[in-house]
């Protein structure tokens, strides 16, 4: 039987060390890192992302903002938006929530960000320096599972690390990352053959894939990390039951709109694993936390180029 990996203390320890750093740079420069969060249309999920962003940003002495725009918006008068936003000296990082409404292409919106402000690490620029494995602003959730990972004293050198899912904010960057960290990557996705058996060889198993209670038993090796990126939306309560079992406290925290929110791990991975990310309560706060270490380190480069 494996131990939870729970998010929060992981957190909590880079938002302390956060915290102290915004209020030493806020005596001796008088400004704190500014934040803005960019959201096109109402997508609910977005909004309460964005919150959470801004809440985490107030208690932490970061300026936080959110920049609400219609999503009929035509993306020329996005593109002018973030241009004044990459010119604006107050700030720091600029956040484009994903996804975007339909007609916005995500690749081009991205590439308009001032690289140096982006603090999502997506800009073409920063994908190619965490491939070069130079210095720069990195994607919020994969440095939160390298983060957790460590919390387990478990070294990424030479181990056997899967991750389920290419997508360009979390399973790619990850693979690079766990590669520059001398980790032995294997990445799958909805064409992989055999995934349950490929899945099985890992140390280290990460599943970012948006398919809630996918990974089962049957995917995990003995005494194997299990990191659960998923964060999925369900409303099919037999499906949270099936998958899930009787868990009282999370059939109880059905969102407003009548959602449970689960993972893409089943917890009785438990049962195998040596250490399994909770979900909710895993990855989500360090996703957050790690948004806001990279919110400071933007401030923290443009001070030393000024
Ligand atoms: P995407 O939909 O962009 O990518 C999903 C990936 O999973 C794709 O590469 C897809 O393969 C793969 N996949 C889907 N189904 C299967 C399958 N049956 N077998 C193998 N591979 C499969 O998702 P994201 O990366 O944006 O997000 C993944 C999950 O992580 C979601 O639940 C999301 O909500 C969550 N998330 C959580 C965050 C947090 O902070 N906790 C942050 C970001 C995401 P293919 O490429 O072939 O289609």
């Amino acid at each position: 039987m494996g131990r939870w990996l729970e998010g929060k203390p992981v957190a909590d320890r880079v938002r302390d060390k956060v915290k102290e750093e915004v209020s030493r740079l806020l005596q001796r420069t008088g400004r704190a890192p500014g934040l803005t969060g960019v959201l096109v249309g109402d997508n609910p999920a977005s909004q309460s992302y964005l919150r959470m962003k801004e809440k985490a940003c107030a208690s932490l002495g970061l300026r936080g903002r959110i920049l609400t725009l219609p999503s009929d918006l035509a993306p020329e008068r996005l593109r002018a938006v973030i241009e004044e936003l990459n010119a604006d000296d107050e700030v720091d990082g600029i956040l484009v929530q994903l996804p975007l409404p339909k007609g916005f292409d995500t690749q081009e919106v991205i590439s308009w960000i001032d690289p140096r402000k982006d603090v999502d690490g997506i800009h073409p620029t920063n994908l190619g320096l965490l491939l070069q494995n130079e210095p720069g602003p990195r994607a919020c959730t994969p440095l939160g599972c390298l983060e957790l990972i460590a919390s387990t004293g478990v070294s990424l050198e030479g181990r056997d690390v899967v991750i389920v899912g290419r997508s360009l904010i979390v399973g790619k960057p990850l693979a690079a990352m766990v590669t520059n960290a001398d980790g032995t990557i294997t990445i799958c996705h909805s064409k992989t053959k055999n995934l349950p058996e490929v899945a099985a060889r890992a140390d280290i198993l990460v599943a970012a894939m948006g398919r809630p209670g996918f990974i089962g038993p049957e995917f995990v090796k003995d005494g194997a990390v299990v990191i659960d990126v998923g964060s999925n939306a369900v409303k099919d309560k037999d499906l949270v039951l099936r998958l899930f079992g009787r868990d009282e406290k999370r059939l109880k925290e059905v969102d407003d709109k009548g959602y449970t929110w689960v993972g893409d791990v089943q917890p009785g991975v438990i049962d195998k694993a040596a250490w399994l990310t909770p979900s909710p309560g895993g990855v989500g706060p360090l996703t957050i936390a790690m948004l806001m270490r990279n919110t400071l380190e933007a401030f923290q480069r443009r001070l030393v180029l000024k």
